[in-house]
């Protein structure tokens, strides 16, 4: 499912991380079990009511002076209006109007968004009421007053943001035609890639129906089958500070991905798997989608009979949160393996959409709990009753048992690799929810 895009666009002190924590709560870091992939807070997951939404926060690091300001609020801008389909612009009743805020409203209007005006720090509002008014100078709607730190308004805001989720977008998802990511941190050969692909296949360039971000997909042709490849060439920014360009990279990361079947993550056999690429592979994982790992320019390491076997154990164990993910040894420069690339995309797809009946899953959980016994705590033992499949993309599996609590990640796991064990289940990963009955 590719959930809705909401930027949070503000200057620096309106409250934006505070008003994000207050919106993410716990949900920013869901994967806690490898370093420093999600400790970043740039995009959270956040449901409201029935709706779910990714937020993005495009702010980054507070610009070193006063003249700065105004382009960085520009780019702040720019990059939410490419990415959100919603864009919040938050402001500070304290500070009150001041210059930029005109300037970046104005980008807002004239791009045709949906923006949702929010009005921070607004404490008490039966005193701080009048002063919220003056923002409907600004020209963008109805000012929304809330307070991050006391989370009041918060209802209504998230209100007004999910009216605008537009229902066509959902068109997207009847489109049943794969749509493909390329991820990876500048340099590894994503265009290298794309464009290699596109001169072997045929392709037809089209602004797909129900796409309302301004990014323009690429449909190759291959085999009578079409694929859709997610290019957001628009974030391609250029920035001198690290930390900026990362952030792009990963903003670029998780709306491609959001859109995405399938990701396949480029990384630079002559680099290996590094910490930036852990982290983007991290957001692929999160997600819940089928996963590639490209091992690019291939053409450029010396190697001997060993080292396909010897790299694919290195990748494994520092991609250790998704052992499933499959690995393909790519060149784009010579075209190597290009070819399987396809077959792999479309296996992992097929993978992604198996549904397995509930009797052999039972069978499959009975043999497991026999042959190593559930564990066990004060005496207590853990009991699995029954389970079934609920979802597909990713398949998601209902664990019905007596005890949440002696539900082990590890008995789950174990699980889990019977279940690979009888069904591969190869470059997708799997979800277990776990519910009691007693
Ligand atoms: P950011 O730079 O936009 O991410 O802003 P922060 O979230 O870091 O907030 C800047 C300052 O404003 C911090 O000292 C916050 O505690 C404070 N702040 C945030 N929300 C509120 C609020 O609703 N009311 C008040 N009084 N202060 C707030
Ligand atoms: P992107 O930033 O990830 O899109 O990377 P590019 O596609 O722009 O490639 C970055 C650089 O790596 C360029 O100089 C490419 O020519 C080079 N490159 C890309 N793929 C390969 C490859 O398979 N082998 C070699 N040797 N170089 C490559």
């Amino acid at each position: 499912m590719s959930k809705p895009i909401v930027a949070i666009v503000g200057r620096p002190n309106v409250g934006k991380s505070t008003l994000f924590n207050a919106l993410a709560g716990e949900k920013i870091s869901i994967v806690k079990d490898y370093p420093g992939v999600t400790r970043d807070r740039i995009y959270a997951d956040v449901t409201w009511l029935d709706k779910q939404f990714t937020m993005i926060d495009t702010g980054g690091i507070e610009p070193e002076s006063k003249d700065l300001m105004l382009s960085h609020m520009r780019q702040q801008a720019e990059i939410a209006i490419e990415t959100a389909d919603v864009i919040m612009f938050l402001v500070d009743v304290r500070q009150g109007l001041v210059d930029s805020d005109f300037k970046v409203a104005d980008m807002l209007r004239k791009s045709g968004k949906p923006v949702v005006l929010v009005v921070n720090k607004v404490d008490n509002f039966d005193k701080l009421m009048p002063d919220v008014y003056e923002f409907y100078n600004l020209g963008i709607g109805d000012p929304i007053p809330i307070s991050a730190n006391s989370k009041l308004g918060i209802g209504d805001m998230l209100d007004e943001v999910i009216k605008h989720f537009n229902p066509e977008d959902l068109l997207e998802e009847e489109d049943e035609r794969p749509r493909i990511a390329i991820v990876g941190k500048p340099n590894v050969g994503k265009s290298s890639i794309i464009n290699k692909l596109i001169g072997e296949n045929r392709v037809i360039v089209s602004d797909i129906a129900g796409t309302t971000r301004d990014a323009i997909d690429t449909v190759v042709n291959h085999n009578d089958k079409e694929y859709v490849f997610i290019d957001t060439a628009g974030l391609r920014r250029k920035s001198k500070i690290k930390e900026e360009l990362e952030r792009f990279s990963i903003i670029r990361t998780v709306t491609a991905v959001e859109r995405a079947d399938v990701v396949v993550m480029v990384i630079d056999a002559s680099e290996g798997v590094t910490e930036q690429d852990a982290k983007i592979a991290g957001i692929a994982h999160e997600r819940g989608k089928g996963i590639i790992i490209a091992v690019n320019k291939w053409d450029a390491i010396e190697k001997n009979d060993k080292t396909i076997y010897e790299y694919t154990n290195k990748v494994r164990e520092i991609l250790s949160f998704m052992t499933y993910a499959e690995i393909i040894f790519i060149s784009a420069l010579t075209g190597q393996r290009l070819p399987k690339l396809f077959d792999v995309i479309e296996m992992v797809i097929q993978n992604q959409t198996l549904r397995i009946q509930t009797g052999v899953l039972n069978e499959i959980m009975m043999e497991a709990t026999a042959m190593q016994q559930p564990p066990s705590d004060k005496g207590k033992r853990l009991k699995l009753f029954y389970i079934t499949q609920v979802a597909i993309k990713p398949p998601t599996f209902v664990i019905f048992v007596n005890d949440k609590a002696l539900m082990h990640f590890s008995y789950t796991r174990y699980i889990e690799n019977k279940i690979r064990d009888a069904f591969g289940f190869k470059g997708t990963s799997l979800r277990f929810l776990i519910r009691e009955r007693k």
